[in-house]
Order: structure tokens, then C-alpha cells, then sequence
């Protein structure tokens, strides 16, 4: 007992020799957080590298394909197609960090960043974190429904032209023409007047 209290005493006494806190990571601008610092008593504090913190979402990139919205299953991004518009409120308040959306943008436009904090004690607190845009709708042709954004419907039929290579590059151009602003249902029911069967690829 005596023993142990000893042993307890000494440790106490030899750790107040040097800093057993970490700074907070982040804390003081002049210090590059990205790298181990070691101090007296060789302790550090860092950001680790891939750190998964708040995702950065890029407008300007984002093509509105909302994929990112189907594999977030925190509900942090949601989509809504109203008026010709699809909009997206992506409420970071909910986010898990998990990555998936940055997996899953094909535009590359959500980087995980290493900002971690998402505490704020001011009046507005909960809107601080929440961002919100919106990108074009194509409507259908025939019955007015929403077909794609129409940043992705640029984007993929270029894509598509493109990666069917030379001979069926006009054939491919000539469907999309025919049947790319319409809505899935459209398409299916209008496919066989519209000779629209891939087997003409084959
Ligand atoms: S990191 Fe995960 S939880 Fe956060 S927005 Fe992306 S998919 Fe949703
Ligand atoms: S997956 Fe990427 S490109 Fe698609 S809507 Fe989300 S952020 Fe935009």
C-alpha cells in the first residue's frame, strides 16, 4: 500500500517535469498542424493525416447527378426536384464522416477536408453549417417530368459519344438526340417507335 502510494508520488512528480497536455489541434495559426511536433517530454499533437472531417463541396464541379445523396445515409445531403430545379441542402450538422460521398462524385466535387469542429454558440448556430444551391432540370419532352441536371446531361452524352468509339458515333448521337430529353417512363414506352433497342450496337 505504502509501496504503491510511493511509486504513485514519484510518477506524479517526474511527470510534472514536463507538458503532459496536448494542444488542442489547430489552436495557435503560426504552427503547421499537419506534422508531428515534438516538444519537451516528446509530445505532440497533430492532425492526422487522412483525417475524415467536414466534406468541402465544390458548385462549380458538382454536376447535380445526386449520387452523393444516395449513398449518404445520415441524411446529411438531400435533393429536391421543384420548378425545373433540383436543390440540395446539405445540413454538415448531421454528417458522419464517413466518405462515401467523396467515393461516390464521379466530378470529384466533395473533398473530405481535416476541419473537424462544428460546435458554434452563437444565436444562428444551426444554420452555420448548412449550404444550399441548385443546378438546372431538363424536363421531359412529352410529359414535362425531370430527366437529369443539365450539367449532366452535357457532361454524359459527351461521354457516352465518346466512349463508343468511332462507329457508333453518329448512331449514338442520333439517339441522344431522340431520346435523351425524355424521362425514363417516355423512353420505355416510346422505345420501339423510336428505334431505340441497343441491339443495333451488336
Ligand atoms: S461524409 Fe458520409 S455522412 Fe457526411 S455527407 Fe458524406 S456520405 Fe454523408
Ligand atoms: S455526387 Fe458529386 S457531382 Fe453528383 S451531385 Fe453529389 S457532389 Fe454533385
Amino acid at each position: 500500500m505504502v509501496k504503491g502510494k510511493i511509486k504513485l508520488l514519484k510518477e506524479a512528480l517526474e511527470s510534472s517535469k514536463s507538458i503532459q497536455t496536448l494542444d488542442y489541434p489547430g489552436g495557435d495559426p503560426q504552427i503547421d498542424y499537419s506534422k508531428p511536433r515534438f516538444g519537451s517530454g516528446a509530445k505532440y499533437s497533430h492532425i492526422c493525416e487522412g483525417l475524415r472531417g467536414v466534406p468541402q463541396y465544390s458548385e462549380e464541379d458538382c454536376c447535380g447527378c445526386a449520387a452523393c445523396e444516395s449513398v449518404c445515409t445520415a441524411n446529411t445531403i438531400k435533393t429536391e426536384d421543384v420548378n425545373g430545379k433540383r436543390i440540395f441542402t446539405i445540413d454538415l450538422g448531421r454528417c458522419v464522416f464517413c466518405g462515401r460521398c467523396e467515393e461516390e462524385c464521379p466530378e470529384d466535387a466533395i473533398k473530405l477536408t481535416s476541419r473537424f469542429e462544428l460546435a458554434y454558440t452563437g444565436p444562428d448556430s444551426q444554420n452555420l453549417e448548412k449550404v444550399k444551391f441548385e443546378r438546372d432540370l431538363i424536363l421531359c419532352e412529352r410529359c414535362g417530368n425531370p430527366v437529369a441536371p443539365v450539367k449532366q446531361y452535357e457532361i454524359y452524352s459527351e461521354k457516352v459519344v465518346k466512349n463508343l468509339g468511332e462507329k457508333w458515333r453518329e448512331q449514338s448521337k442520333e439517339d441522344i438526340e431522340k431520346a435523351g430529353k425524355l424521362c425514363r417512363e417516355c423512353r420505355r414506352r416510346n422505345a420501339y417507335t423510336l428505334n431505340l433497342h441497343t441491339r443495333k450496337y451488336y
